[in-house]
């Protein structure tokens, strides 16, 4: 056996992810150690409850519910608590002992990320979170590394596995958005309170997340333009289909205008997207991110977005490098907010509408509702028209426009929409959608 150097890992938490990290880290150790250039020594396991019962057989005698003593002993610490408190308090004392730290707690640094990486700026120390944004798939090292000489343009992630198994489902089986999730709950593909996901929360965290890594920009969560899939229909989904798209929740990272006047959009929403896409082609809990670069071109990445083993995997891939810099020494791989461009509201954003109407079938309905668009600047690229007959056959028909717009700002696309729910020509808004990755 090579005579390594010992490194004592003090890992936080041993839920779904942490008892698989400590089950890898005990059973691979001679890999680890190899790859890393250490052996990586597992000193022990905080936890709240050391009786607790653990996923994997674990020895009891790792256990401790002392996490500082465990901390402030540790060249590395890994972080699969969740939360904010104790693990933000937890990853400052670990750095401000001298260890590089792990994590794969999206919550926490899509909202105190800034902190947590002066600290470790000002230690020399580093801070990995591959398993903070899509699980089990590589994109953090990607973003940082292999595309450092790159410029990113954007970024299209479906980033929650909870709403694309939803979303997917609805997509094959024609069913409706409450009794798709009410399965998926009964099956753990959900939480029982499932906002955080079906509200967007999860993507809007790891939006901000591959935002300030992508565009060297320090995101705040409050600039990530959120909606979730709530209200997306079983009869949104089935018009999708018929117009060759399929609805997706995207995270998308844009970098807008150029030269000194750039900006960036960050958001998430429910969107339609070309059947033939890449991401449209995600199906189940997966996820993938395709990322588009100004010299690389498009790339895709795609997996398993989560799951205790498989994110597992991501955080001993950072353990490993952590092992390696801690080795090393000298100053830590900070994370750069050189750029600091503004984050424009989604107001701002160049988009194009689907907006699904239905109005009264009579003339001059359609040139009423065409001169509603073009009063705030938005135009007509594609119309379809379906006449619904009246129940009792005595005329009075409607008829079901789906508009779709040329491309227009957000805010200007929106004012219309609320013309048109407004106007007498129009019976109801049915449903009102962006279309991205064309
Ligand atoms: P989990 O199953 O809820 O496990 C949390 C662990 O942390 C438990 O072992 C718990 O101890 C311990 N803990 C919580 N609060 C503590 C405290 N105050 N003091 C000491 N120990 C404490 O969580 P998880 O699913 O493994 O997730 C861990 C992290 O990974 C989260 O940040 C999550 O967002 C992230 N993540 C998870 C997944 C996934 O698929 N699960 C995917 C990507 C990222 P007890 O066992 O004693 O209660």
């Amino acid at each position: 056996m090579t005579d390594y150097r010992r490194l004592r890992v003090a890992l936080l938490g041993a839920g779904a992810v942490g008892s698989q990290v400590a089950s890898l880290l005990l059973r691979h150790g001679d890999e680890l150690a190899d790859r890393a250039g250490a052996h990586l020594e597992l000193a022990g396991i905080a936890v709240r409850d050391v009786d607790a019962p653990r996923d994997v057989d674990l020895p009891r005698e790792l256990f401790t519910t002392d996490a500082e003593t465990l901390i402030t002993g540790a060249d590395i610490v890994i972080e699969l608590m969740g939360g904010i408190e104790p693990a933000r308090s937890h990853i400052l004392l670990g750095l401000g002992s001298g260890a590089d730290v792990v994590t794969a707690n999206k919550a926490l640094l899509a909202t105190h990320g800034p902190e947590i990486f002066d600290a470790a700026g000002r230690v020399g120390a580093s801070v990995y979170y591959e398993a903070a944004a899509a699980g089990a798939i590589p994109i953090i090292r990607p973003l940082r590394d292999s595309l450092a000489g790159d410029r990113v343009v954007r970024i299209m992630g479906i980033v929650n596995g909870t709403t694309n198994y939803i979303l997917d489902r609805m997509d094959g089986e024609g069913a409706d958005f409450a009794d798709v999730l009410a399965d998926a709950q009964r099956l753990g593909y959900a939480e029982a309170d499932p906002t955080a996901d079906v509200e967007g929360y999860d993507a809007a965290q790891k939006a901000a997340i591959l935002a300030s890594l992508a565009f060297h920009t320090a995101v705040p969560l409050d600039a990530v333009h959120r909606e979730g899939i709530t209200t997306v229909t079983a009869d949104m989904i089935e018009e999708a289909r018929e117009a060759g798209f399929v609805i997706k929740l995207l995270a998308v990272c844009e970098r807008l205008g150029n030269g000194g006047d750039e900006s960036i959009s960050v958001r998430v929403y429910p969107a339609l997207v070309p059947r033939d896409h890449p991401l449209g082609a995600v199906h189940g809990a997966n996820n993938a991110v395709f990322v588009e670069a100004e010299a690389a071109g498009s790339l895709m990445f795609y997996g398993a977005g989560a799951g205790g083993v498989q994110t597992a995997s991501a955080v001993l891939g950072d353990v490993v490098s952590a092992a390696r810099r801690h080795i090393a020494g000298g100053t830590g791989v900070g994370e750069s907010t050189r750029a600091n461009l503004p984050v424009v509201s989604i107001g701002h954003v160049l988009t194009r509408y689907q907006i699904t109407l239905e109005v009264s079938d009579e003339a001059g309905v359609l040139a009423a509702i065409a001169g509603l668009l073009s009063e705030g600047g938005v135009s007509v690229a594609t119309l379809v028209q379906t006449v619904i007959p009246a129940e009792d056959g005595a005329g009075g028909d409607t008829a079901r426009l789906i508009i779709g717009t040329h491309r227009a700002t957000d805010s200007a696309l929106s004012a219309a929409v609320d013309r048109l729910a407004a106007s007498d020509a129009v019976e109801r808004v049915v449903s009102v959608l962006r279309v991205e990755g064309e």
